[in-house]
């Protein structure tokens, strides 16, 4: 089979043997598959897969009669066996190892995965927007965080397609949301959300927002996310802050100052999400900007490493 992974020249199409399923596995055959920026553009897991977001069709497995149906995986693979697993807090594994990074993710043709990792496709939700479960399982698993007392302001800080559903879904639940973000085309979008956007660069640091979402890593930007929030708010790190530290550094005075509560949200609410998208609950198709074939993923990669990307398609052939 085609696998496509990362080496330190750039990504690199290689003929594989297909993946075995050990016991408990699953063989997934990809149908789709969504390139983040981030991954174009970011760091790389040499020899590894890259893809955690895709959808697929069980092809062989162990007990547990899953073939045939369509499937997609949660990103960061749990054990099932460790305290945390059995406490119900599989998103904390003690084991865990992340799709794309410590083993392959999809954009290969076949992939293996637990089964306990993959969820079921409802009918009448196509696998364009299935694709998308993953992200917006995460904006969903943020926006629980939010305790909803009447509406309070929500600041998205950053614009990318984490950022974006976290926006419809908290104007979903009766927040005045705003997002701040670089981006003109995603400002478009906004617009056609009613949702209200700013440039990062023209907004005061008012301290009045009762929420802040953090869906970006520039520098500098986890430390506006704080000047923002009001005394006693809630700022949530939803992008791991990867580049933005060396340049917050006044950032934790602030924390201090005004007693803000700094939470980390990097799970994902992967049934609900599948379930908001079956209903066509948010809009994800606006946030696919390009598609491709699977043997087109030069240019594909070309394309999500340009600034208005927020996800490319990769279709098998
Ligand atoms: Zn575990």
């Amino acid at each position: 089979m085609r696998k496509l992974i990362a080496s330190p020249s750039g990504w690199l199409l290689t003929e594989s043997p297909d993946p075995v399923a050990r016991a408990g596995e699953a063989v997934v055959r990809v149908t789709r598959a969504l390139i983040d920026p981030q991954w174009a553009t970011g760091a790389r897991a040499s020899g590894v897969s890259p893809g955690r977001e895709f959808v697929g069709t069980v092809v062989s497995t162990g007990p547990g009669g899953l073939e045939g149906r369509r499937v997609m995986a949660s990103a960061s693979i749990a054990c099932s066996e460790c305290d945390l697993c059995r406490a119900g807090l599989s998103v904390h594994c003690r084991n865990r190892s992340e799709l794309g990074v410590a083993r392959d993710g999809a954009m290969a043709e076949r992939v293996a995965l637990p089964a306990t990792a993959l969820h079921e496709i409802p009918k009448g939700l196509d696998d364009d927007r299935a694709c998308f479960a993953s992200a917006l399982g995460r904006a969903l698993h943020a926006a629980d965080f939010v305790r909803l007392e009447g509406k309070p302001y929500v600041t998205i800080v950053g614009d990318d397609a984490v950022a974006l559903l976290s926006a419809q879904v908290m104007t979903q639940r009766n927040a005045s949301v705003r997002v701040l973000g670089r981006e003109e085309t995603r400002f478009g979008l906004c617009e056609k959300w009613g949702v209200k956007h700013r440039h990062i660069d023209q907004v005061g640091r008012r301290a009045d927002q009762d929420v802040v979402f953090v869906c970006s890593d520039a520098p500098g930007d986890l430390e506006i996310a704080l000047r923002l929030a009001r005394p006693r708010a809630t700022v949530l790190l939803v992008a791991p802050q990867s580049r933005s530290l060396e340049k917050d550094h006044s950032a934790i005075q602030v924390l201090h100052a005004s007693e803000i509560a700094l939470i980390g949200s990097r799970g994902e609410r992967l049934a609900e999400a599948l379930r908001l998208l079956a209903t066509d609950g948010v809009d994800v198709r606006s946030l696919l900007t390009a598609r491709y074939r699977f043997s087109q993923y030069a240019d594909a990669f070309a394309r999500a490493a340009r600034p208005d990307t927020l996800r490319v398609l990769l279709e098998a052939a």
